[in-house]
Order: structure tokens, then sequence, then C-alpha cells
């Protein structure tokens, strides 16, 4: 049996205690005195986990200084002395691996298996991959600079992968950063707070104020380089806005409503296989989730009785138990929109799985199948486990009803014809097309939307290139010890 351990927690919660579960923001190098705060609660229980600050304007504006104090000094150090601080930022996260997934889990609902097996590696491989990217600078990027001050915003959907996202490139190209975690999630980002000094990331260099979306907006109105922004499509929006004009350089990676395109000769069942993990996975609540399936007319009826089969093996409830497959929904007011809208819709047959539901903040997998194009629930991103479905004839009518969206950030294609996935994938509007796959990341692929999903790349030398502006004239090449 791979049940919790009853002390699984403890190590976490025991971290929580040194801190007396009470937080100011990181700024400059230490945790400031908590300050206003509100509560951090684990949606699986609704218990409270810690008290965080809300972060005022003044808050921010000190962070905006510490970074600016800092940053002339981080981005004179020869990249390599850079990558040595993001190398050993990666071992330690390597080393706090547990402490970090459990956390994760008890703040987000997310299963144990997700945070221990994808969320924290992904995030130790992105430091990494981004020390290495340092140390070529000179050579493979000669007469770029850094931006200077970047302020970062994060959603609560992955925490600490998010912060890695924008962390790791920002520093290896000699930036700065502010960053304001959810305020649903703001604790790993905390404890990661807690390791840079370890690491040997001089003060200032990275600054982490909790708060709200009025604590992102101050941070949108300071005297900051960049904006790197991940969330919501209609916040972004509002960011864009507010930049426009101030010479803010600007990331968004926003919203998504992924088409996964089943054709009549795909292997079915690795076919359901990918589905679980392209609208189950972390509860549905991910920027790219496989959540509109369109499958061929051919096949339609064969798949969605697999698919029904294979929802009512899936297991909803404790995250930390090693056997779960979905864990808790982020927070109540996330359940109540999913909830309600799904109730709102009228059309289609919908089909839950068989799995118990616990109480509390616990929503089981979903499928709607039937609805027409225009449906609300084809059209609007849900955020959840439910997935919407709808059926094709031709591979031309698949792109149509694929493209057939005001996103543009992921897409799969499920075919054993070469040819077919090699035409088709082109055709597709999405950032990211996978042929029999989904939900693939690498620090070394640039990942990003089009359409209302976002503009700029994360990942990869494009995502890099993101952080650094022509410098006026190349840093002469120095060989310098080790
Ligand atoms: P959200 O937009 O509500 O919040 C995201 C962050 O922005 C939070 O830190 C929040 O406090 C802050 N914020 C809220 N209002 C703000 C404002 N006016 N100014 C500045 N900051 C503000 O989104 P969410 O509900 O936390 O996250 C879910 C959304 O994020 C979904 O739409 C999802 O698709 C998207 N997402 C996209 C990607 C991607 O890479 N494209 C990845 C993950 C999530």
């Amino acid at each position: 049996s791979y049940g919790p351990a009853p002390e699984s927690a403890a190590e976490a919660q025991a971290w929580l205690d040194r801190h007396d579960r009470r937080f100011g923001h990181f700024i400059g190098g230490a945790f400031s005195k908590p300050g206003e705060t509100f509560a951090t609660k684990n949606p699986a229980t609704g218990a409270a986990l810690a008290e965080v600050t809300q972060g005022s304007r003044d808050d921010i504006a000190r962070a905006v200084a510490a970074a600016r104090k800092a940053q002339p000094k981080w981005a004179a150090l020869p990249g390599h002395r850079r990558a040595r601080v993001l190398y050993a930022l990666a071992r330690l996260v390597q080393k706090h691996a547990r402490l970090f997934a459990v956390l994760e889990t008890l703040d987000n609902g997310k299963p144990i298996r997700e945070s221990r097996d994808i969320d924290i590696p992904l995030v130790a491989r992105h430091f990494y991959y981004h020390a290495g990217l340092a140390q070529l600078m000179e050579s493979e990027r000669p007469g770029m600079g850094p931006l200077g001050v970047c302020g970062q915003i994060i959603p609560w959907n992955f925490p600490l992968l998010m912060l890695a996202w924008k962390v790791a490139p920002a520093l290896a190209a000699g930036n700065t950063v502010v960053l304001k975690p959810a305020e649903y999630t703001p604790l790993t980002a905390l404890l990661f707070a807690e390791i840079s000094h370890e690491a040997g990331l001089p003060p200032g260099v990275l600054n982490i104020v909790t708060g709200d979306g009025a604590t992102g907006a101050a941070l949108v109105d300071a005297e900051v380089d960049k904006i790197a922004f991940t969330g919501s499509t209609e916040v972004g929006r509002r960011i864009r806005e507010a930049t426009a004009g101030r010479g803010v350089a600007l990331t968004l990676e926003l919203g998504g409503k992924s088409p996964y395109i089943v054709f009549d000769d795909a292997d079915l069942d690795s076919a359901v296989e990918g589905l679980v993990d392209a609208i189950w996975f972390n509860g549905g609540q991910v920027c790219c989730a496989g959540s509109r399936l369109l499958v061929q007319e051919g096949v339609a009826g064969r798949f969605h009785e697999k698919l029904r089969a294979r929802m009512d093996k899936l297991r909803l409830g404790d995250p930390l138990d090693k056997c779960i497959d979905m864990g808790a929904v982020v927070d109540p007011v996330q359940l109540r929109t999913i909830t309600e809208m799904v109730a709102a819709n009228t059309e289609g047959e919908t089909y839950r799985a068989a799995c118990a539901v616990p109480e509390g903040c616990f929503y089981p997998p979903t499928l709607i199948s039937g609805l027409s194009p225009s449906a609300r629930l084809m059209q609007e991103e849900i955020f959840g486990p439910v997935l919407v479905s709808t059926t094709f004839r031709t591979p031309a009518e698949a792109v149509e009803l694929a493209n057939n969206s005001r996103y543009g950030l992921a897409a799969s294609v499920w075919t054993e014809n070469v040819n077919l996935a090699l035409d088709i994938a082109p055709k597709l509007a999405a950032g990211v097309v996978w042929v029999n796959g989904t939900n693939m990341f690498d620090a070394a692929a640039g990942f990003g939307g089009l359409r209302e999903s976002g503009f700029g790349r994360e990942g990869g030398w494009e995502g890099l290139m993101a952080y650094l502006r022509p410098a006026g004239k190349a840093r002469a090449l120095k060989p310098t010890m080790p």
C-alpha cells in the first residue's frame, strides 16, 4: 500500500512553526516584520497554514529600491559567477525537494505525486539549465545586457515552477527581481527566498512581496524595467494597458482552451491515457490543459466509452496520499466558479466519474459531450477538471474546430499516420503542438501562446532573450579564473 505516512507533513509543519506561522516580505536579503496579514489555507482541509503579509505600495517601493541597488553589481559579475549561484539554487531545491513538495501540496491541494515527481524536479531542471545559459552569455550573446529590475507576477497552479520559469532566466541574464506570488499559494516562494540566501544570492537580487491583486497592480505601476505576468487573460489585458507607453518590457502568459484531437486511426488506449494527463493533471488547473476534446466520428462512440471507464478508475482525495490521482481545487472561490459554469450549461450530456467526492473543496472528473462549437463551455476556460467534447468528420474540419477559439496556447494531435500529423500540426493556431503526447515541458523549449493566450516565450534561448536588450557596446571577453 502507498497510503500516506502520518508524519509525512511533519517537516513542512516544523518549517512553518519555525516562522511562527507568520511571514513578512523578503526584501534586501531578509524577512521584514509581518504587517497586515491574511491567511493562506490548505484547500483539502480548510485549515489555515500561515499568515502572510498583504503587500502595500510602500512595500513594493522598498522591494524595487532594494532590487535597483543590487542590480549593477549582479549584472557586472561574469556569467560563470552568476551560474555558480544558479547551480547552488538548483542543488538546494533538490536537497529540500521533499519539504518543497509537501509544502506545495499543503498550500495548493495538488497530489503529492505531482509536486514530488513533476513540479519540483522541473524547478531544479530550470535552474540547472539557466545556470548553463548564464555562463554562455558573453560568448553567445555578446552586446546584450540585462533589462534592469523585473517585476514578476505568478498564478497559483504551479507556484514554485512558475517562480522558476521567471526567476531563473531573469537572474541568469543579470537582472534583479521583485516577485509577487499568488495569494492562495505564497509559501514555497517564501521557502525559496530563505534558501536563496544559503545559495549565496546577494541581498536584493531576489525580493518576494506577498499580497493579492492590489499588490500585483502596485508592482505593475512601480519603477520597473519589465513586467512578466502569468495568469488570466483579463488581468493580462489590464497590465498591458497599464504598461503601455512607459517603456516597460512585457511578457504575458495567459489562459487557454487547448484542443485535443483524436483521429480515427489513433491508438485509442494511449489517447485515453494522454487525455487523463491532459485534463485531470493538477485537476485541470493547467493553462495548457487539453480541455477541448475533438474526436473523429468513426471512433467517437468507442473512444467516449473507453474514456468513461477510465474516468471511473480515477481516485479523488487527500492530496498527501500517494495513491490518489486528483487532489483539492485550490480555493472555494475557484470551486464555485467551476460549479456555476457547469450548472449554467444546458447542452450535451454530462458524465461524472464514479469516484467518491470528499467533503470540502473537491470536484469530480467530469465530461460534457456533444456540445456545439459555439457553446460557452467550448469557448471559455473552466480551469477545473471538466472536459468538453465534440466530433468532426475530416481533418480540415478538425483544424477549423481547433482554431475556433480566442486562445492559442497548446494542442495535441493523436494519429498513427505521421503524414497526417505533420500536415495538421502547422495549421493549428497554438504556441506548442504535441503529437501523440501532451503536457510535455522542458527548460530548453520556449513555451508561450498566440492570440489571447499572450505573447513572449519562457524557456530556452528565446525565453532568455526576453530578459535582455542590446547593451550599447559588447563587454570585452575577459578570461577569469573560476
Ligand atoms: P489571475 O490573473 O487572477 O492572477 C494571477 C496573478 O495576478 C496573481 O498573483 C494575482 O494576485 C495577480 N493579480 C490579480 N489582479 C491583478 C492586477 N490587477 N494587477 C496585477 N496583478 C494582479 O489568475 P489566476 O486565477 O491566479 O490563474 C489562473 C489563470 O492563469 C488561468 O487563466 C490560466 O490559464 C493562467 N495561466 C497561464 C499560464 C501560461 O503559461 N500561459 C500558466 C499558468 C496559468
